[in-house]
């Protein structure tokens, strides 16, 4: 066997396999590209769940015709420049892979203008190869368009469900999305009809975007949390023991901004709910938690869905006596939290 550097292309498409599993991580990374870019109002427009279109607008601060072809270039990023901006990143984006990645497994056009620019540029790449930039209409902000997801690796392609099932995978990701910044404004459509909106309101912080992201119901039966201590705040809602579900289907957790999956927290609520909540019914949640970025590693997964504490036992003792000091009122409600 000879030892050979693999070409850029493939490189990109390997890294696609783990950043770009499903239409739905192509929008988050697009979508989290926009709030990057400081975007306050944020168009996305699929067609057929994502599969054959994904189009994500913002009125971001927007890209340079010069730069469009290093956005789109493996490890090519405006976030961080160091290791200790590494350290303390409070962009969501940082690796540089999202867009390369992308890139190389659709038909992929990006568009843009920078305020004050007198006209916008785009760039097209198919499959991976990169064209030349050229003037196009576009306002500011910036407008990729994503075609015909993994048309050119059938593997994956494969690995697609139906469009209702790819495009309830968006849904959700974009319900953690508006509960996580309720001051943009977003509005999504599918297959040519407008599908959601969630209005952008920083004056109402989330509590609006409760009803909005979760219903009416959940709403009316939260408790609201703001606790800081020990360099940790946690805010946010949980539901009323009596508000509990036969799944984990309503519990968000965003640390620093960021929408993640934690054992280690989910444990520490589980654990504050377990006098008060029937075995196997799972409560409902969104919380908030803020801490130094220092004390938080958030380069442990190439998609972001996880993060590492540094101290993972504090923010665990933290979570739980903070739920349980606000569910002891709610003793009563164990009677209450029979299935419903
Ligand atoms: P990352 O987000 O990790 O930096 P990406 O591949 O997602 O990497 O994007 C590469 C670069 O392209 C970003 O660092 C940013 O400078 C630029 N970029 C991407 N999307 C946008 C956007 N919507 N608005 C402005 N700049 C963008
Ligand atoms: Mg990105």
């Amino acid at each position: 066997m000879t030892i050979r550097l693999l070409p850029d292309v493939l490189v990109n498409q390997i890294a696609a396999g783990e950043v770009v599993e499903r239409p739905a991580s192509v929008v988050k990374e697009l979508v989290e590209n926009a709030l990057d870019a400081g975007a306050s109002r944020i168009d996305i427009d699929l067609e057929e769940g994502g599969a054959r279109l994904i189009r994500v607008r913002d009125d971001g601060g927007g890209i340079a015709a010069a730069e469009l072809p290093v956005a789109v270039q493996r490890h090519a990023t405006s976030k961080i420049a160091s290791l200790e901006d590494l350290e303390a990143v409070a962009t969501l984006g940082f690796r540089g892979e999202a867009l390369p990645s992308i890139a190389s497994v659709s038909r992929f056009r990006i568009a843009s203008r920078r305020n004050g620019d007198d006209n916008g540029n785009a760039l097209q790449v198919e499959g991976g190869r990169v064209g030349e930039v050229a003037p196009s209409a576009q306002p500011q902000g910036t407008t990729v368009e994503v075609r015909e997801l993994f048309y050119n690796v059938p593997a994956r392609r494969r690995f697609l469900r139906a469009e209702r099932t790819e495009l309830g995978h968006i849904e959700e990701w974009l319900r953690t999305l508006a509960l996580a910044r309720p001051d943009v404004e977003v509005r999504i459509s599918h297959n040519g009809k407008p599908l959601r909106r969630y209005r952008g309101d920083s004056a109402s912080e989330t509590g609006a975007r409760l009803v909005d992201a979760l219903g009416e119901e959940f709403s009316r039966n939260v408790l609201r949390i703001d606790h800081a201590g020990a360099g940790l705040r946690l805010h946010g809602w949980i539901a009323q023991p009596s508000y509990n579900r036969a799944s984990a289907d309503q519990q968000y957790l965003f640390v620093n901004g960021r929408g993640v999956r934690d054992r280690n927290v989910a444990h520490a609520v589980r654990q504050a709910y377990s006098d008060v909540l029937f075995h196997g019914r799972h409560p409902a949640y969104v919380l908030f938690l803020e801490l130094d970025p220092r004390a938080v590693d958030v380069n442990v997964h190439p998609a972001k869905h996880e993060v590492r504490f540094r101290d993972s036992r504090l923010v665990h003792d933290f979570v739980y006596r903070t739920l349980q000091e606000a569910l002891s009122g709610t003793r009563a409600g164990a009677q209450a939290g029979m299935p419903v």
